[in-house]
């Protein structure tokens, strides 16, 4: 299905729930929730702890399946797909990024990025052209051969941002990208995903509770109790 403007969605979600437990310990962290994000946009997901940003972002991510209502993913509908498919869903679709950059330590940069190469059945030669050539266009081209406690905070998250685009996923998830990173690393990572979003068409979803990280982005959602609250455009050139 297409929108107005004849842009497909990349992402629709409608009245989507999740409850996590069973009984009177149980939590709704997920309320009912609808949403449709174009490709080519560039999200920021804000709201207070324990809104739901996280579940939503496993539930978009294809981490988990929601409780009720339904999620298509690029036009296939995702909810009811069991761990297996979903697990090629996420190989074929989405490149994630963490608050902790989630590095194997004992590695170099190079090869984290070839690891989801290697999981899709990439051939040696192909997974280290592209390795290379990532790192490169993340800035990283003098450092692929340095483990990650060799690196800077900023230097480990944008090999974290090179692995997620080891596959070729036209969606990029960053729960917190810059959580951990001081204010000039941060202003370097939120470089990297507006040009990653402009120059590359890559479609953009962060979270983050920081409204200075929010305002690289293109259109800010806001959660509150499970629920999205507010979703409106971000201010133009409010991060320049
Ligand atoms: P946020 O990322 O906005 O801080 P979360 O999505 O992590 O919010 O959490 C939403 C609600 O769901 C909170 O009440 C949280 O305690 C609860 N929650 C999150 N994950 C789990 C889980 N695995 N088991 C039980 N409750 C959870
Ligand atoms: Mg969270």
């Amino acid at each position: 299905m297409s929108s107005p403007d004849g842009t497909e969605p990349l992402i629709e979600v409608k009245d989507m729930t999740k409850v996590y437990g069973e009984g009177p310990a149980s939590v709704q962290a997920l309320k009912g929730v609808s949403l449709t994000i174009r490709r080519g946009e560039f999200l920021a997901i804000m709201g207070p702890s324990g809104s739901g940003k996280s579940t939503f972002m496993h539930l978009l991510g294809c981490l988990d399946h929601p409780s009720s209502g339904s999620y298509r993913l690029a036009g296939q509908e995702v909810s009811g797909l069991t761990r297996d498919q979903l697990a090629m869903v996420r190989g074929r679709q989405i490149g994630f990024v963490f608050q902790s950059f989630n590095l194997l330590s004992r590695t170099s940069a190079r090869e984290n990025v070839e690891l989801p190469m290697l999981y899709a059945g990439v051939a040696r030669e192909a997974r280290d052209a592209r390795a290379r050539s990532i790192l490169e266009q993340v800035g990283l081209a003098e450092r692929m051969d340095h483990k990650p406690n060799e690196l800077s905070g900023g230097q480990q998250q944008r090999v974290a941002i090179a692995r997620a685009l080891a596959n070729e996923a036209p969606l990029l998830m960053a729960d917190e990208p810059t959580g951990n990173l001081d204010s000039a690393s941060s202003v370097e990572i939120m470089t990297l995903f507006q040009h990653l979003n402009r120059e590359n068409g890559i479609t953009v979803v962060v979270v983050t509770h920081a409204n200075e990280i929010a305002a690289w982005s293109g259109r800010i959602v806001t959660f509150r109790d499970g629920l999205i609250v507010d979703d409106r455009p971000a201010k133009e050139g409010s991060a320049a």
